[in-house]
Protein backbone atom coordinates (compact mmCIF):
# COMPACT_ATOMS: atom_id res chain seq x y z
CA UNK A 1 0.00 0.00 0.00
CA UNK A 2 1.19 3.36 -0.85
CA UNK A 3 1.97 5.09 2.40
CA UNK A 4 2.13 9.31 2.51
CA UNK A 5 5.72 10.28 2.71
CA UNK A 6 6.46 11.81 5.83
CA UNK A 7 7.87 15.39 5.58
CA UNK A 8 10.31 17.63 8.00
CA UNK A 9 9.07 18.73 11.35
CA UNK A 10 8.26 14.98 12.50
CA UNK A 11 10.40 13.61 15.05
CA UNK A 12 10.39 10.34 13.10
CA UNK A 13 13.21 11.65 10.86
CA UNK A 14 15.08 12.80 13.55
CA UNK A 15 16.14 9.36 15.76
CA UNK A 16 18.49 7.16 14.85
CA UNK A 17 16.51 4.34 13.28
CA UNK A 18 17.02 0.36 14.85
CA UNK A 19 18.30 -2.45 14.40
CA UNK A 20 16.30 -5.24 12.58
CA UNK A 21 16.82 -8.76 14.42
CA UNK A 22 14.63 -10.81 11.86
CA UNK A 23 15.01 -9.48 8.43
CA UNK A 24 12.48 -12.22 6.74
CA UNK A 25 9.80 -11.62 9.23
CA UNK A 26 6.23 -11.12 8.16
CA UNK A 27 6.34 -7.25 9.30
CA UNK A 28 9.21 -6.74 7.54
CA UNK A 29 7.96 -8.02 4.25
CA UNK A 30 4.87 -6.03 4.55
CA UNK A 31 6.87 -2.81 5.35
CA UNK A 32 9.14 -3.61 2.01
CA UNK A 33 5.68 -4.09 0.06
CA UNK A 34 4.60 -0.81 1.66
CA UNK A 35 8.13 0.91 0.76
CA UNK A 36 8.12 -0.33 -2.85
CA UNK A 37 4.78 0.77 -3.52
CA UNK A 38 5.06 4.09 -2.21
CA UNK A 39 8.62 4.78 -3.95
CA UNK A 40 6.50 3.58 -7.68
CA UNK A 41 4.10 5.88 -6.94
CA UNK A 42 6.30 8.31 -6.61
CA UNK A 43 7.40 11.00 -9.24
CA UNK A 44 11.26 10.97 -9.28
CA UNK A 45 12.04 9.32 -6.13
CA UNK A 46 15.05 6.83 -6.47
CA UNK A 47 15.33 6.01 -2.73
CA UNK A 48 13.33 5.43 0.03
CA UNK A 49 14.04 5.34 3.63
CA UNK A 50 11.51 3.53 5.99
CA UNK A 51 11.65 6.67 8.55
CA UNK A 52 10.11 8.30 5.64
CA UNK A 53 7.07 6.39 5.98
CA UNK A 54 7.27 6.83 9.68
CA UNK A 55 9.32 3.76 9.91
CA UNK A 56 12.48 3.63 13.01
CA UNK A 57 13.43 0.80 11.48
CA UNK A 58 16.75 0.38 9.69
CA UNK A 59 15.52 -0.62 6.17
CA UNK A 60 16.04 1.36 2.63
CA UNK A 61 14.98 0.54 -0.79
CA UNK A 62 16.49 2.15 -4.13
CA UNK A 63 13.78 2.13 -7.33
CA UNK A 64 13.71 -1.05 -8.65
CA UNK A 65 14.85 -0.54 -12.05
CA UNK A 66 18.03 1.22 -11.58
CA UNK A 67 18.72 -1.86 -8.97
CA UNK A 68 17.88 -4.56 -12.20
CA UNK A 69 20.28 -2.62 -14.05
CA UNK A 70 23.13 -2.68 -11.26
CA UNK A 71 21.97 -6.35 -10.76
CA UNK A 72 21.96 -5.78 -7.15
CA UNK A 73 19.19 -5.98 -4.56
CA UNK A 74 17.00 -3.07 -4.16
CA UNK A 75 16.43 -4.09 -0.19
CA UNK A 76 18.84 -2.62 2.23
CA UNK A 77 18.26 -3.94 5.51
CA UNK A 78 20.37 -3.05 8.38
CA UNK A 79 22.62 -1.10 6.07
CA UNK A 80 26.74 -0.19 6.82
CA UNK A 81 28.92 1.94 4.79
CA UNK A 82 32.14 -0.34 5.10
CA UNK A 83 34.73 1.87 3.03
CA UNK A 84 34.52 5.38 1.83
CA UNK A 85 36.72 7.01 -0.48
CA UNK A 86 38.91 9.94 0.43
CA UNK A 87 37.86 11.57 -3.01
CA UNK A 88 34.21 13.88 -2.33
CA UNK A 89 32.38 15.37 -4.82
CA UNK A 90 29.84 18.20 -4.90
CA UNK A 91 26.27 16.76 -5.91
CA UNK A 92 23.04 18.62 -5.94
CA UNK A 93 20.79 17.14 -4.11
CA UNK A 94 16.86 16.86 -3.20
CA UNK A 95 14.94 14.39 -0.35
CA UNK A 96 11.06 13.53 -0.99
CA UNK A 97 10.84 14.37 2.79
CA UNK A 98 11.69 18.41 2.24
CA UNK A 99 9.98 18.93 -1.16
CA UNK A 100 11.12 21.87 -3.63
CA UNK A 101 14.26 22.35 -1.30
CA UNK A 102 17.50 21.35 -3.11
CA UNK A 103 21.15 22.36 -2.26
CA UNK A 104 24.99 20.77 -2.86
CA UNK A 105 26.31 18.56 -0.34
CA UNK A 106 29.79 17.05 -1.04
CA UNK A 107 29.44 12.89 -1.06
CA UNK A 108 32.37 10.48 -0.99
CA UNK A 109 33.05 9.66 -4.49
CA UNK A 110 33.25 5.53 -4.19
CA UNK A 111 31.70 3.32 -0.98
CA UNK A 112 31.63 -0.08 0.11
CA UNK A 113 28.25 -0.98 1.95
CA UNK A 114 27.16 -4.34 3.46
CA UNK A 115 23.54 -5.01 4.41
CA UNK A 116 21.00 -7.79 4.18
CA UNK A 117 18.35 -8.30 1.04
CA UNK A 118 15.45 -9.46 1.20
CA UNK A 119 15.77 -13.14 2.08
CA UNK A 120 18.38 -11.81 4.75
CA UNK A 121 21.22 -13.17 2.78
CA UNK A 122 24.38 -10.30 2.85
CA UNK A 123 25.67 -8.76 0.49
CA UNK A 124 28.22 -6.20 -0.33
CA UNK A 125 28.75 -3.71 -2.95
CA UNK A 126 31.65 -0.95 -4.12
CA UNK A 127 29.93 1.62 -5.86
CA UNK A 128 30.31 4.97 -7.40
CA UNK A 129 27.91 7.88 -9.52
CA UNK A 130 23.92 7.89 -8.19
CA UNK A 131 23.81 5.24 -6.24
CA UNK A 132 26.94 6.12 -3.79
CA UNK A 133 24.73 9.67 -3.22
CA UNK A 134 21.55 7.28 -2.64
CA UNK A 135 23.10 5.02 -0.30
CA UNK A 136 25.03 7.91 1.96
CA UNK A 137 21.48 9.59 1.59
CA UNK A 138 19.84 6.71 2.94
CA UNK A 139 22.12 5.94 5.92
CA UNK A 140 21.93 9.51 7.05
CA UNK A 141 18.21 9.05 7.30
CA UNK A 142 18.55 5.83 9.65
CA UNK A 143 20.90 7.67 11.47
CA UNK A 144 18.16 10.79 11.93
CA UNK A 145 20.51 12.83 9.34
CA UNK A 146 18.77 15.00 6.15
CA UNK A 147 20.81 16.74 3.52
CA UNK A 148 20.12 20.24 4.70
CA UNK A 149 21.62 19.67 7.66
CA UNK A 150 24.88 19.35 5.70
CA UNK A 151 24.34 21.16 2.21
CA UNK A 152 25.07 24.89 1.25
CA UNK A 153 24.35 26.94 -1.45
CA UNK A 154 20.58 25.71 -0.57
CA UNK A 155 17.83 27.07 -3.23
CA UNK A 156 14.13 26.03 -3.35
CA UNK A 157 12.20 25.30 -6.42
CA UNK A 158 8.58 25.72 -7.61
CA UNK A 159 7.84 23.52 -9.75
CA UNK A 160 9.60 20.02 -9.66
CA UNK A 161 11.83 19.22 -12.85
CA UNK A 162 12.59 15.40 -14.11
CA UNK A 163 16.63 15.45 -13.54
CA UNK A 164 15.30 16.11 -9.79
CA UNK A 165 15.96 13.19 -8.84
CA UNK A 166 15.04 12.28 -4.76
CA UNK A 167 15.71 9.85 -2.36
ZN1 LIG B 1 15.71 11.83 1.71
Amino acid sequence: MKKEIITLNNEVLRVKAEKISEPTSLSIKAIIKNMRDTLKKTPNGVGLAAPQIGISQKIFIIDQKLAKQLQISDVFINPEITRRSFRKEKLEEGCLSVPGIYGFIKRHKIVEAKALNEFGQEFTIKTSGLLAQIIQHEVDHLGGILFIDKATGIFKVEKEKQRNLKS
